[in-house]
């Protein structure tokens, strides 16, 4: 595929065009419903295009604007969602045979939000199940292909996302990201990925993981349409009980402040051993872009940084071994016969779930068992502990941190599906500011040897979301090539 994502148009002038009347929501639509109909059986970036639904949405919008009515910042622009967000009476997967068929009776906060600011829901897209992998190969309904070469992964769990807005099929999606989700595949795709602090989005209707990681945000082709879009959906939810009562940052007005005087720190301990020296050597290339733009930079040890992946996997499989409990053949979904209720909730959960599912929920009920509790999970919990007081520290002398996003860049389909922890070690960057609670932004920062994308990681401090962006603003705009 030689798609051009610099090419297609931004969220931003969508919206512009719109609200001034000058195209209609419908016709932007159908210009995207074609690219989607023409290559998406290529890349499969989506479980369910919702034509009916948008066009409908779209007719909408274009009714408000006749009226002299404003639908508001996101009007008229397509959006895709990961399959793990509730969609009222549209089918919603996680991309699991578990659920393949449901339909959630309600709709979820940023679904609703997105609705509000006038964007247009286009479909629901590809995911590893239940949000676990990083190649997006763990899908039950196959994998999606990198649109930069159709015979590598986009990365993962949010990979049609991603992959979405690299082909050109919508200019924004949103992804969640419990370790990495949203920044490394947009890292393997070329494109920009936020994660939020935790609490900023509302989680209300997310399909959940592991809840005190998860965290939805956006994807987009630039900085600017990624702050569009978190504006537009985060802020505090009610429905949410971990949600942040403060109003959310003002991204918009200071993303032209520039670096002049920022303190940048280049973590150390993911500089080294692991990272692929292509990828290392774009992440000093942009420490040096932020630094002739004004900044100070100093490489900085966060030593409890190394411990972060072995947390990770008793954290976050302890919290999904407990979540998903609920998929037992009586409340959701699918649903296989037995002779007794035990045999039918075996024979369901046999059925319905994956390999790696299985693997997780077998990993984080004996992370959490009498015995071994303390050993595992209650010591995952202390260092995760000393994580935050290690960034605490960071923090105190630098402004944002900055490392690479992910160790390599795309990789082929099928070179690390038979070692997890080949796969697991995707996410060694990404999964200590989850730990963290705090927020990270994946912005492409030139290609490596082999031409592929690559993606440089902006570290900030919990509700540091302005500062976050004004750096990836200064980074986009000292990428090689340009901002692609
Ligand atoms: N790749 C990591 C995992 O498999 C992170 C997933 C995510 O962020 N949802 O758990």
């Amino acid at each position: 595929m030689t798609s051009n994502p610099g090419a297609h148009l931004t969220a931003i002038d969508i919206a512009a065009s719109v609200r001034s009347g000058e195209r209609t929501a419908g016709d932007v639509l159908e210009e995207h419903l074609e690219r989607i109909a023409s290559s998406d059986a290529e890349i499969h970036a989506f479980n369910h295009v919702m034509v009916d639904e948008a066009r409908h949405c779209a007719q909408a919008v274009d009714t408000a604007v006749k009226a002299g009515e404003d639908p508001g910042p996101l009007a008229g622009v397509p959006v895709a969602l990961k399959d793990n967000m509730c969609t009222r009476a549209v089918p919603t997967t996680c991309s699991s045979r578990i659920l393949q068929g449901w339909k959630p009776p309600y709709d979820a906060t940023v679904v609703q939000r997105l609705g509000m600011a006038g964007a247009v829901v286009i479909g629901k897209t590809n995911m590893d199940e239940f949000a676990m992998g990083s190649s997006t190969e763990n899908s039950a309904f196959g994998p999606t292909r990198n649109p930069w070469d159709t015979s590598c992964v986009p990365g993962g769990s949010s990979g049609g996302s991603a992959a979405a807005v690299a082909a050109g099929f919508v200019p924004i999606s949103l992804g969640s990201d419990t370790g990495g989700s949203i920044r490394q595949p947009a890292a393997l795709c070329g494109v920009v990925g936020v994660k939020p602090t935790y609490g900023a989005v509302s989680r209300f209707g997310l399909i959940a993981f592991a809840s005190s990681l998860d965290q939805i945000g956006p994807f987009a082709n630039t900085v600017a349409d990624a702050a569009l879009v978190l504006e537009a959906i985060a802020g505090h939810d009610p429905a949410d009980s971990t949600s942040i009562r403060e109003p959310f940052a003002e991204l918009f007005p200071h993303l032209d402040d520039g670096v002049s005087g920022t303190r940048i720190g280049l973590i150390t301990e993911m500089m080294g051993e692991g990272i692929d020296a292509d990828v290392a050597a774009r992440t000093r290339e942009a420490a040096d872009a932020l630094e002739a733009a004004g900044a100070t930079v100093q490489e900085v040890s966060i030593p409890a940084v190394n411990y972060g992946l072995s947390a990770y996997y008793l954290v976050a499989p302890a919290e999904a071994s407990s979540n998903l409990a609920r998929y037992d053949g009586v409340r959701y979904g699918n649903r296989v016969e037995g002779n007794t209720t035990d045999e039918m909730m075996f024979a369901t959960r046999t059925e319905g779930f994956g390999d790696e599912v299985k693997r997780r929920i077998m990993l984080g009920a004996y992370a959490l068992s009498a015995g071994y509790y303390d050993a595992f999970y209650g010591k995952a919990l202390k260092v995760r502990t000393l994580i935050r007081a290690d960034f605490q520290v960071a923090y105190e002398k630098f402004d944002v941190l900055l490392s690479p996003t992910s160790p390599s860049t795309a990789f082929p389909l099928g070179d690390k599906t038979a070692d997890p922890m080949a796969m697991y070690l995707n996410d060694v960057c990404t999964i200590p500011t989850n730990l963290a609670g705090h927020p990270a932004i994946s912005v492409p920062f030139g290609t490596g040897d082999d031409g592929l994308s690559i993606g440089v990681q902006v570290l900030a401090p919990p509700q540091g979301e302005q500062q976050m962006f004004t750096a990836a603003a200064v980074l986009e705009s000292a990428a090689p090539g340009g901002a692609r």
